[in-house]
């Protein structure tokens, strides 16, 4: 029997979601979930967050720019999907802690984080990186994903729920990328830091795993894109010889946040097109 990627196929061929008997639902949904995505408002957020939705989940999305959120947040209402935008800073505390309170009093909890917004100021060699550059990359792509991390568990741990951490990390992280050094460093942290929750939080049936994308066609990705000297050499030892889409990163997002990736945890999932495998 094959296994319906996304609810969609069930919707076409049964009506609704809820009309399917609990035995012949694919392991891939997030039925009854409640999904908290960062950097949600466009790129590889906004799709994780459509195919979350699509999915079963009810979903939060949050980025720093509130317009930007609430017109992602149409874009998936459109679709049918149950989504709440918010305005918050990955990089700031106090705001990572209002948006946790904010998700949990409108959707009552949070089963599934992940942990997507990042920034990346300096492209240029780490020789001539700035501190503020240095200290702005770590405070949203490490401690902001730390903090939150902390917070959504804790949440899970007083309710004695079981849940998913989902962070997405880049190939950068795995090996090394010329003008790519500070950002680099970062999303190796991540790594680590997936690898010591999941041992952490194992016990209390909380799964955390990371994503490294390789090249994905976003606003993010576009000086890369755009670049042609660097892009050819990127797409030249890329087996699949293209750049990626923000929905195949979602469809490893989703599967590690459902109960197809149950006996997942401490993970990193490359998907890169096979840029990595050389
Ligand atoms: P994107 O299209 O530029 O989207 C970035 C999202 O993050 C936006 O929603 C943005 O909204 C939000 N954001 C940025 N800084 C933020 C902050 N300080 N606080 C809160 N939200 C913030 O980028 P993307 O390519 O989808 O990147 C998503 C993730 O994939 C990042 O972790 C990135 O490192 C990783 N990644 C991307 C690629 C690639 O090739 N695209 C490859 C490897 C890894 P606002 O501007 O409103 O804040």
């Amino acid at each position: 029997m094959s296994i319906p990627f996304l609810g969609e196929e069930c919707f076409a061929t049964a009506g609704t979601w809820a009309s399917i008997p609990a035995t012949m639902k694919p392991l891939i949904h997030l039925e009854g979930k409640v999904a908290l995505v960062t950097g949600g408002s466009r790129g590889i957020g906004e799709a994780i967050a459509r195919a979350y939705g699509l999915a079963g989940a009810e979903v939060a999305i949050a980025s720093r720019k509130k317009q930007g959120v609430d017109e992602a947040a149409e874009r998936l209402r459109k679709e049918g999907i149950t989504v709440e935008p918010y305005a918050c800073h990955a990089g700031k505390p106090a705001e990572l802690d209002a948006l946790v309170e904010s998700v949990i009093k409108r959707f009552g909890r949070i089963d599934v984080l992940v942990n997507n917004a990042a920034t990346n100021p300096h492209f240029g060699p780490m020789m001539t990186a700035d501190e503020p550059a240095f200290d702005k990359t770590f405070e949203v792509n490490v401690k902001g994903y730390l903090h939150l991390a902390r917070r959504v568990a804790g949440h899970l741990v007083d309710r004695g729920a079981p849940g998913s951490l989902v962070f997405v990390s880049s190939v950068v992280g795995l090996a090394a990328a010329p003008l790519q050094g500070i950002y680099g460093m970062t999303k190796a942290a991540v790594i680590s830091m997936t690898r010591t929750l999941a041992l952490e939080l194992g016990p209390s049936r909380i799964r955390v795993n990371a994503i490294a994308p390789g090249l994905i066609e976003t606003k993010f990705s576009q000086a890369l894109v755009n670049n042609e000297d660097i892009s050819r050499r990127i797409l030249d030892r890329t087996p699949l010889g293209r750049v990626g889409q923000p929905d195949e990163i979602a469809s490893a997002a989703l599967y590690l946040a459902s109960d197809a990736a149950s006996f997942v945890t401490g993970h990193t999932l490359v998907v890169d097109g096979g840029m990595t495998i050389a």
